[in-house]
């Protein structure tokens, strides 16, 4: 992947569509490598959830909000928090969530105090009961019992997170074919390539003291030998769908040619009959981050999912200025030609992201997203929120040393 194809994301430190919010460490389930715990102290108040909303606002415009943890559901007053966020901050609250506790009353409730989507995390990598020792392919029925249930409660928007490991990425075509399927109900597809401690290639350092790598929360190298990237993962979907393509990135702090964030937008219609008529290009997701930044004053995170729904407006309105489009729209045309009735058919627009964690130079420098959208507070600063750990862990960053550097 060529970064001159794709559009640089304009995000920035204090300039960006996200911020991440953890109200609480507490979780209801296991997931493999996560360092959140089952204790009840580590919720936050209101009070304390305010003031790092007040953080987050004196330093950085943003659109939306995801409320993580731990799991945010578990919070005692997530409905507070939630309409919070949208109330005083005017802002997109999100719930990432594993949806262990999510229930229809639960969501109803949520919707009512002001949330605008759910994002779900699910994977093979969890220890979830009545789920346990499933694939990535079998526990697409929880991903579909939980589209449904929030389509039922309507005008919210649905993601899905899932975390990829290399033995589990084989089955990331499938799970792309199966967001086709669903593309009317599930608006946004995000897979996180899973995070390796480098530990063949560097020592970890909290300051000049090395740490321990039993100490280093991340799965070890030996576990993990080869990280995927991004790159790797497009290929072997592409090897399914051959169309599949990429329409913006964000670039490394360290190596701005990695892909850090990189994300993809296609239009199609649900269903196993249904299809994908194309993918969306560069100029398309230019205009719509600096559009809705010249007139809202933010870069867009998360769209009104009634907008997601109008894809022909869409491919009309972009088939002019953006080629991907105009590949889409082509498409569709035939498509109608061939099966007039699918003229009345509604299209739909869907994301499908791809984040590549932390990785490392050769010396030991770290690549880090370079316009980080999952900022959080921490001490009354913006911090990377993947690296939170070692702050509350080691009291500072971990920084890294080549092995081979410090054997001479
Ligand atoms: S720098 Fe870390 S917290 Fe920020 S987006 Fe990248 S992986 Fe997420």
């Amino acid at each position: 992947m060529d970064p001159a194809n794709y559009y640089r994301l304009p995000w920035t430190l204090n300039d960006n569509v996200l911020s991440w919010l953890e109200p609480t460490k507490k979780c209801n389930i296991y997931c493999e490598g996560c360092y959140s715990t089952n204790e009840h102290d580590s919720h936050k108040t209101l009070d304390q959830v305010r003031s790092d909303m007040d953080v987050f606002t004196a330093k950085r415009k943003m659109d939306s909000m995801s409320i993580a943890g731990g799991d945010p559901l578990t919070h005692p007053q997530i409905v507070d928090i939630v309409r919070m966020i949208r109330d005083e901050y005017n802002l997109k609250p999100v719930v990432n969530t594993n949806g262990h506790a999510m229930t229809p009353e639960f969501l109803h409730d949520l919707r009512m105090a002001g949330l605008h989507g759910v994002t779900f995390h699910i994977d093979s990598g969890q220890g979830r009961p009545n789920w346990k020792n499933r694939d990535e392919l079998e526990l697409c029925a929880l991903r579909l019992h939980f589209a449904e249930m929030v389509q039922r409660e309507g005008g919210l928007s649905c993601a899905f997170n899932m975390t990829v490991y290399r033995d589990t990425a084989k089955h990331v075509p499938r799970l792309v074919r199966w967001a086709q399927e669903h593309i009317d109900i599930v608006h946004s597809m995000v897979f996180i390539l899973f995070r390796t401690a480098r530990s063949r290639e560097f020592t970890y350092h909290a300051g000049p003291k090395e740490v321990a790598m039993d100490e280093v929360i991340y799965y070890d190298q030996e576990k993990n030998p080869a990280p995927m990237t991004t790159p790797e993962l497009i290929a072997l979907i592409r090897e399914q769908e051959p169309d599949f393509d990429a329409a913006a990135y964000l670039g490394g702090t360290k190596d701005p040619s990695s892909f850090k964030w990189t994300l993809v937008g296609r239009v199609g219609t649900p269903g196993k009959d249904g299809r994908v008529h194309g993918y969306v290009g560069k100029r398309f997701m230019e205009l719509i981050q600096t559009g809705h930044h010249f007139f809202a004053g933010r870069y867009l995170a998360y769209s009104d999912p009634r907008l997601l729904s109008q894809g022909k407006a869409m491919l009309a309105g972009f088939a002019p200025v953006d080629a991907g489009v105009r590949r889409a729209a082509k498409d569709w045309v035939k498509t109608v030609a061939r099966h007039p009735g699918r003229v009345v058919q509604a299209l739909h627009f869907q994301s499908i992201a791809f984040i590549q964690p932390i990785d490392h130079m050769a010396d030991g420098e770290a690549n880090m997203c370079d316009g980080c959208p999952d900022m959080t507070v921490h001490d009354g600063q913006l911090v990377w929120s993947c690296r939170l750990d070692e702050l509350k862990r080691h009291g500072t960053f971990l920084s890294c040393r080549p092995r081979a550097a410090e054997a001479h």
